[in-house]
């Protein structure tokens, strides 16, 4: 399917040089100065910690490692830096209420976990997953715990065994106008676990590259572009454009597709000039 893609694609002029890290293999110098425009759609890729003891200790993984490895091996490729990780009969905690969380929890049910626990410290209604992807991990054995804060995840000899939380309830917004989650006191208590997968979303990771070329970002890191219709997505170096989650931060893959498109409109305002 995606290689039917790429050759309708090549098919029509388009130039792919695969397997290549821009700023590594190629310069972004030389992308540059052979390109009239550049377009960057780079994603966000530093993965969020929850900042509690323990989250460092053997048995615990982080979302996209655990995603990617199981991909690989799924696909029968070479696994790189991303070992396959086997949850079958283990005791699944998945920390995180989003997609990529939604995704975990249905993989380790698929790999024949014994159990998977979906802890999000918010209610159902405000969780950031969709709602049809809980609906489908409920009916494939998924435990969702909804207020419910992991505090630590607990080692014994620097192997993850549970998952130390505390129950919450919503107070005021807070500065993104979401509900804060605020701890109840007391009711503190432990989930056992033998593996603990954490996918709390992910931050910008603007390139080093960005500034020798002048492509500035906001205090996020995300990289800042125009939004008049002419010059849509136009970073501040005028002859490089950007969308997707690099620019509105870790989002969905029909916001990245409907502002690339406008960024295309923007490339043609820039060219036509
Ligand atoms: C696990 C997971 C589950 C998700 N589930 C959903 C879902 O169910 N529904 C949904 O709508 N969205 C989902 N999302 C979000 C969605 O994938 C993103 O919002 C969307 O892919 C953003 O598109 P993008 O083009 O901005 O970036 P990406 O799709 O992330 O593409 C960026 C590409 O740039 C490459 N790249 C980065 N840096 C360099 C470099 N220096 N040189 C060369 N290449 C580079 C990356 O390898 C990647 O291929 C999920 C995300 C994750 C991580």
């Amino acid at each position: 399917m995606i290689k039917t893609r790429r050759r309708i694609l090549e098919g029509m002029g388009i130039r792919f040089v695969l397997g290549a890290n821009i700023g590594q293999e190629i310069s972004f110098n030389e992308v540059l100065e052979n390109h009239d425009a550049v377009f960057l759609g780079l994603g966000t890729y530093k993965a969020m910690k929850g900042g509690m003891p323990g989250e460092s200790a053997t048995g615990v993984y982080r979302a996209l490692d655990y995603l990617i490895g199981n991909t690989k091996s799924l696909l029968d490729m070479p696994a790189g830096e991303h070992a396959y990780t086997d949850l079958r009969n283990q005791r699944v905690v998945v920390l995180g209420g989003g997609d990529t969380a939604m995704d975990c929890v249905r993989t380790a049910v698929r790999q024949g976990a014994r159990e998977v626990h979906c802890l999000y410290r918010r209610d159902r209604e405000n969780m950031p997953g969709s709602q049809r992807e809980v609906d489908n991990a409920i009916e494939e054995g998924v435990q969702f715990r909804f207020n419910v804060q992991p505090l630590e995840i607990v080692a014994e000899n620097d192997k993850a065994t549970a998952v130390r939380v505390v129950k919450t309830r919503l107070g005021l917004p807070d500065e993104s106008g979401r509900q804060r989650p605020e701890h109840i006191e007391g009711s503190e208590r432990v989930i056992e676990a033998d593996a603990v997968i954490v996918a709390f979303g992910f931050q910008a990771s603007p390139e080093n590259w960005f500034e020798k070329f002048n492509i500035q970002t906001d205090e996020w890191g995300l990289v800042e572009v125009e939004h008049e219709d002419d010059f849509a997505f136009q970073t501040s170096n005028k002859k490089v454009f950007a969308a997707g989650d690099m620019v509105r931060g870790a989002d969905l893959v029909v916001t990245a597709v409907a502002d690339a498109r406008k960024a295309a409109q923007g490339i043609i305002g820039y060219l036509k000039q």
